[in-house]
């Protein structure tokens, strides 16, 4: 039912507790960071900006940023990827749409691509929801690496180490 100006209710907030196993929100400031080293390298000109490590769902909110042109991993999803293009643009090898500033994207299960970046496009940003894994697979399928949010979080913990801001700087990212 709306609320309307008319409800003296309008501005009361909730009044009772929250449930008792509930966890706490997350808020992050400046989610496209000022300061570069909340960017995790994950390869050559590859980062990624954690915002929620879900380790109770196997999940990962994140930003990726890719600085110069080029092809990314091929990879398998067994689950869905959702994503949202914050700056500049790429397309799947496998596909013939591409994905601008702008543009939303849903990653189907069962879905095996290539991520591009195309040559006049120094910088993309885009905001995925990874859920359980990223199969890292040759043109033909076979196996050759996974990511999960297990793996994002060592990789955080030790580039956060590396960069002086402690290991421990990941946990405010993890529920
Ligand atoms: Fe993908």
């Amino acid at each position: 039912m709306p609320l309307t100006d008319k409800d003296e209710n309008n501005r009361v907030p909730y009044q009772l507790p929250m449930p008792q196993n509930v966890l706490p929100e997350i808020v992050v400031p400046n989610a496209i960071p000022e300061d570069e080293r909340l960017w995790v390298k994950q390869a050559e000109n590859v980062f990624f900006r954690p915002l929620c490590l879900n380790v109770s769902q196997g999940y990962w909110m994140n930003l990726l940023k890719v600085t110069k042109a080029g092809v990314l991993s091929r990879h398998r999803h067994p689950n869905t990827v959702h994503g949202f293009v914050l700056k500049g643009r790429w397309h799947y090898l496998e596909h013939d749409w591409e994905a601008t500033e702008g543009s939303y994207v849903f990653e189907p299960p069962g879905e095996t691509h290539t991520l591009v970046v195309p040559d006049d496009c120094e910088e993309m940003i885009t905001y995925f929801q990874v859920n359980g894994i990223m199969y890292y697979v040759d043109p033909y399928g076979k196996h050759i690496g996974y990511e999960d949010v297990f793996t994002k979080i060592d990789m955080c913990r030790k580039h956060f180490d590396d960069v002086g801001l402690g290991e421990n700087y990941v946990e405010q990212f993890i529920r």
